[in-house]
């Protein structure tokens, strides 16, 4: 199916009424960034750097990041490449770090409350995104915020992180954007207000679900109640676009539904400006893309807001791409 769309690689990822929407990849590793390109990605919206850490028996070193980092960001050319900083906890763990037991690990101590908590750890890695960021488009991303003060204690450690490398006269790109993940529902009611704090917002829509429809993303037992097309979530999606815009800032989503072509028309209708997704979908989106009118979404997505029930959403979706194949 794959070489079936290769000769859209290199196509404009654009809508016939001229939306232009940047298709980019997740990955979490050199090779992965390899298959993205050689799938037409334009750029990396989601770089998980959990696998530095779990690579190893022990924490990475700023130098052994930054080579990394510097790597990615040299290879992308100038397409953007949107580092998170690290994500464990919850799902992953490190052997050599030893994280509490807990009962809800998901709500636990995990991603940005691990970072806050370990400021050495957290500087080290802002260091070394912040010298990749001499060498490419990178931008850096926080996961799980929930609150505006976690923004704004992460964003004090990146300030003393920057006034190191001004006093030792290593370099690095003064204006690197910063953004956040919206994937807690705290962080989308507040969305007006982390909007007027940061670059961009990346919805991510694996753990907005979980915590959403309050159902464990790793629980088999349950895993017909985790729906992405929930009207609640469909109402989170809005009103988070709605704050992005209204500031003026970049949004993007980069959890699974980025990929979902299901998905595509309400990502169209909200005007987002990024899509990332896992690298084999990134050719079948653009495909749908390419024939698909923005203008048509938008009336769709009225609809889709009057929807009672998931089942009415993806009815309603589905004939969507059934009539305007
Ligand atoms: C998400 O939660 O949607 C996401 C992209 O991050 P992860 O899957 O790594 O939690
Ligand atoms: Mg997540």
């Amino acid at each position: 199916a794959k070489r079936k769309l290769q000769h859209i690689a290199d196509r404009r990822a654009v809508t016939p009424d001229g939306k232009a929407l940047r298709l980019e990849a997740n990955i979490s590793s050199m090779k992965e960034l390899e298959i993205a390109l050689s799938s037409g990605a334009n750029g990396v919206g989601l770089f998980r750097t959990e696998f530095l850490y779990m690579d190893r028996n022990r924490f990475p070193r700023e130098e052994e990041q930054y080579e990394v980092y510097r790597s990615v960001a040299e290879r992308l050319g100038g397409d953007p490449l949107v580092i998170r900083t690290l994500d464990i906890g919850g799902d992953k763990q490190l052997d050599y770090f030893e994280l509490p037991e807990e009962d809800n690990p998901f709500l636990g101590y995990r991603a940005i409350r691990i970072s806050l908590d370990r400021k050495d750890l957290f500087k080290t890695q802002l260091r070394a995104i912040l010298r990749a960021s001499a060498f490419g488009e990178v931008k850096l991303m926080y996961p799980l915020i929930s609150s505006i003060e976690e923004v704004r204690a992460a964003n004090a450690i990146l300030d003393e992180a920057k006034r190191e490398l001004d006093r030792e006269g290593i370099p690095y790109n003064p204006n690197m954007k910063v953004g956040i993940m919206i994937e807690v529902p705290a962080a989308v009611m507040i969305a007006d207000l982390l909007a007027q704090e940061v670059d961009f917002f990346s919805i991510g829509t694996n753990d907005l679900v979980q915590f959403t429809l309050a159902v464990d993303r790793m629980n088999e037992e349950i895993s017909h109640l985790y729906d992405p097309f929930h009207p609640a979530l469909l109402r989170m999606l809005v009103q988070t676009t709605a704050a992005a815009k209204k500031s003026g800032i970049t949004i993007s989503v980069c959890g699974e539904m980025a990929g979902d072509l299901r998905a595509l028309p309400i990502w169209l209708s909200l005007d987002v400006d990024e899509l990332s997704m896992s690298a084999h979908s990134i050719l079948h989106v653009k495909q749908r893309l390419l024939d698909t009118r923005q203008e048509q979404c938008r009336a769709l997505l009225e609809q889709l807001k009057t929807c009672r029930t998931s089942g009415e959403i993806v009815q309603r979706l589905e004939d969507f791409s059934a009539s305007s194949i």
